[in-house]
């Protein structure tokens, strides 16, 4: 009889979104290194690159018209403009992953969640960090450098922007402590991981387990 533990399952697509300054960045990096079922979907993305980024490790890196034509040969689950550039997700690599058990972390804007979650809605599990407090995310957005006042005034309004995005989510938590969301995250994850639909190779399991007995 095949043990429970090693039973088949599809993947699922964890959506972790959250205004900048909640702790995203963090929360995710952790999942990653604590759980080897889970990886990130990398995104296609148009913006030059960052110092200390790496081409198809942090993003795919592409030329504008290298993403339009893409977006025409409808290579992409889901794809927005965000801040002035391009973002998407590139089908493949989740398409076939999702069939052989393989979690996707997505670090995506709102308007890519929703997308994700028309196109797939059954895959989709969406997650939404918030800060504690307006006092703690001014303080976490100008902890970065020495920023004028209107350069925070700015991220301050954008992540005020991205918050009242919200109610497009499954699940909210609050980033009060970064240990105690990571484990709440993680319980979300360990659950979802558990829904009936997910857990494919239950009928064969449950099967076995109502065989007819002699005695
Ligand atoms: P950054 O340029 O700072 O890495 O990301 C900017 C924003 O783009 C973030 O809010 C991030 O969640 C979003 N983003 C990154 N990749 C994708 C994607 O593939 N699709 C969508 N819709 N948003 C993305």
């Amino acid at each position: 009889m095949t043990k429970p533990d090693t039973l088949k399952r599809r993947g699922l697509m964890f959506v972790l979104s959250s205004p900048s300054g909640a702790g995203k960045t963090t929360i995710s990096r952790k999942l990653l290194e604590y759980d080897d079922q889970i990886r990130m979907s990398v995104s296609v993305t148009t913006r030059p690159m960052r110092p200390g980024e790496v081409d198809g490790e942090d993003y795919h890196f592409a030329s504008r018209e290298e993403f339009d034509r893409m977006v025409e040969q409808d290579h992409f689950l889901e794809w927005a403009h965000v801040f002035g550039h391009s973002y998407g997700t590139p089908k493949s690599q989740v398409k076939t992953g999702l069939a052989q058990g393989q979690d996707f972390l997505f670090d995506i804007d709102w308007q890519g969640t929703q997308q994700l979650y028309q196109k797939a809605e059954s895959d989709v599990v969406r997650v939404f960090l918030l800060p504690p407090s307006l006092e703690e995310l001014r303080r976490r957005l100008t902890s970065r450098g020495t920023d004028s006042d209107e350069v925070i005034a700015g991220r301050m309004a954008r992540a005020q922007s991205e918050i009242s995005h919200w109610d497009g989510y499954d699940y909210v938590v609050i980033n009060d402590d970064v240990e105690a969301c990571f484990e709440k995250v993680v319980r979300i994850l360990d659950a979802e991981r558990l829904r009936r639909a997910r857990q494919t190779g239950l009928i064969g399991f449950v099967r076995e387990l109502m065989k007819p007995q002699d005695d």
